[in-house]
């Protein structure tokens, strides 16, 4: 181990020191250098989080849910005090913009904020006289001990998505943040202590596979909550539900835009800066891929677009002209740098190469360049695979059918877009698209923190989308209960009431 500050755990509403022995590092990306460690869990470790989650837990659920959304609101306080605190201390381990920080950080607070009213949610609906003198009725009750495991690419609005809406609905909470930069959740985890939670009802273990398999098995531990890669979500799924757990696991993407030949293309362009190269193509919403279904309206796209890629200014978040950041790691670079190699072998146009792009003092950082392939196919590894990157591919399709082909058949369902003035083909393809969020001229159809967020077919593993009235589901279990009392006044028996009618 080298002598770099180490991050530590927050269980039981204190830092604690890792024993694990294992570390890992956490990078500037702007610079390309590590600059500190995190602590990885041991299993024993994780297993003291669970274990203050469980003890917590009876007490954190007998609190009446308007008395739990006292500490969302003064959470809800404390985040907006501490927003730039937060977003600095974000975009100092993932790279993105301060920018792009903020407006992650403001959507994790909207999830905040709709858990603030979470009790509405929680009414239970009543039926009454189902049968002589028998009524039922039904309650929503918490899980118990919850876990989040999430990504590195939104790591203060991924974990919101997911703590809020749980500790709301009366669980205790196990959150393993991404071990690359696990610092801004950390935070948010003591804002909360501070917001009044009680000790032991948000943990946080900072860890790698070790962590999330003890998570995964432990008996205590009843629900898991995932957000990252397919291949690892799809693991977390067969495992946790193996072990008798709820699991939700929203995975990979790979977006399509369709651009209509309608479409006004000055709005097609705008949108496709901000939604394929925003946070540098780190997101599971990007649009990675743009079909066009005839040649003109492919040029008039890239006609448009080349300049304006060529002008994005990439830098660190340092410098507030900045517009895309860097990757997070040398280790994203490299493979996202490895796929443009593979999309030039494949065959496809390389319109404009980022692989070379540089930044004047910041030599060594992470940095990708925007990238534009066009005449990309469907059997290349940059049309089927998600990249991560800001690599744009421009598929040349032939009809709207094929273009609803291509999307329907591709293994992911996360997000897609249309870009059209034509309302009758808008509604067909809301209708047919097999895909979890479709946006009509809306290139990043992100659903507000009061719907639910989730994609289909291989972009997410399990039955509920995640926060929203989805959310408040996948924590809380439904009872229902069937009661009947004998009725002394019908039956003619006395009870407490004195014969002869005297009260
Ligand atoms: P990742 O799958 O590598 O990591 C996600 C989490 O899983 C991390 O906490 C990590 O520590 C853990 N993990 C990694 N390897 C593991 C293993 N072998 N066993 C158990 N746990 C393991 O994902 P990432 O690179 O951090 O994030 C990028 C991915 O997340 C992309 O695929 C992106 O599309 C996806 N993502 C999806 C959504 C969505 O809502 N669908 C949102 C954000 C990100």
């Amino acid at each position: 181990m080298s002598n770099k500050e180490v991050i530590k755990h927050y269980i039981n509403g204190a830092y604690v020191e890792g024993t694990s022995g294992r570390f890992g590092d956490i990078y500037d990306p702007a610079k390309g250098v590590v600059q500190r460690q995190v602590a990885l869990a041991s299993k024993k470790e994780v297993e003291g989080a669970i274990a203050s989650a469980h003890e917590a837990f009876p007490a954190w659920a007998a609190t009446p849910p308007g008395r739990r959304a006292q500490v969302m609101f003064r959470f809800r306080e404390l985040i907006r005090e501490h927003m730039q605190e937060l977003a600095v201390l974000l975009s100092a381990e993932h790279g993105k913009t301060i920018e792009d920080a903020t407006g992650s950080v403001t959507r994790g607070l909207e999830v905040v904020e709709f858990a603030c009213g979470i009790s509405q949610l929680l009414k239970g609906e009543y039926s009454a006289n189902v049968a002589g003198g028998v009524d039922s009725w039904n309650m929503r009750q918490p899980l118990g001990v919850c876990a989040g495991i999430t990504p590195f690419n939104f790591p203060a609005m991924v974990p919101m998505w997911m703590f809020p809406v749980s500790i709301a609905c009366g669980n205790t909470f196990v959150l393993k943040p991404s071990e690359k930069d696990p610092s801004v959740a950390l935070r948010l985890a003591e804002l909360m202590t501070e917001a009044g939670l009680p000790d032991g009802v948000l943990n946080v273990v900072n860890g790698d596979k070790e962590a999330v398999d003890t998570l995964l098995t432990d008996e205590r531990v009843q629900g898991i909550s995932f957000v990252g890669s397919t291949m690892i979500g799809e693991y977390i799924y067969q495992t946790g539900t193996a072990s008798g757990k709820r699991v939700q696991a929203l995975c990979g993407a790979k977006n399509h835009m369709v651009v209509m030949p309608d479409a006004d293309i000055a709005q097609v362009v705008d949108a496709i800066i901000g939604a394929a190269y925003g946070s540098a193509g780190e997101r599971c919403m990007a649009v990675a891929v743009v079909v066009t279904i005839d040649d003109a309206t492919a040029d008039a796209v890239l006609e448009k677009l080349l300049p304006r890629v060529k002008a994005l200014k990439v830098g660190p978040y340092t410098d507030s002209a900045s517009e895309m950041g860097p990757l997070v790691s040398p280790e994203a670079q490299a493979k996202v740098k490895g796929y443009i190699d593979a999309g030039v072998k494949e065959g496809a146009e390389l319109i404009y190469d980022g692989r070379k792009e540089t930044v004047a003092g910041h030599e060594g950082g992470c940095f990708v360049g925007a990238t534009i392939f066009d005449k990309v196919t469907k059997d290349m590894s940059i049309y089927t695979e998600e990249i991560f990157g800001p690599v744009l591919s421009i598929v040349r399709a032939e009809s709207y059918e094929e273009a609803v082909t291509l999307i329907n058949d591709h293994e992911y369902g996360n997000g897609t877009a249309l870009f059209t003035r034509d309302g009758d083909c808008a509604r067909d393809f809301t209708n047919r698209v097999q895909i979890g969020m479709v946006g009509i001229n809306v290139p990043i159809p992100v659903p507000m923190a009061f719907h639910s967020f989730g994609g289909w077919k291989r972009s997410l593993f399990g039955d509920h989308a995640i926060h929203g009235p989805e959310g408040v589901r996948f924590y809380t279990r439904l009872k229902t209960v069937t009661s009947r009392w004998p009725s002394g006044i019908r039956s003619g028996a006395v009870f407490n009431f004195k014969a002869g009618g005297e009260h």
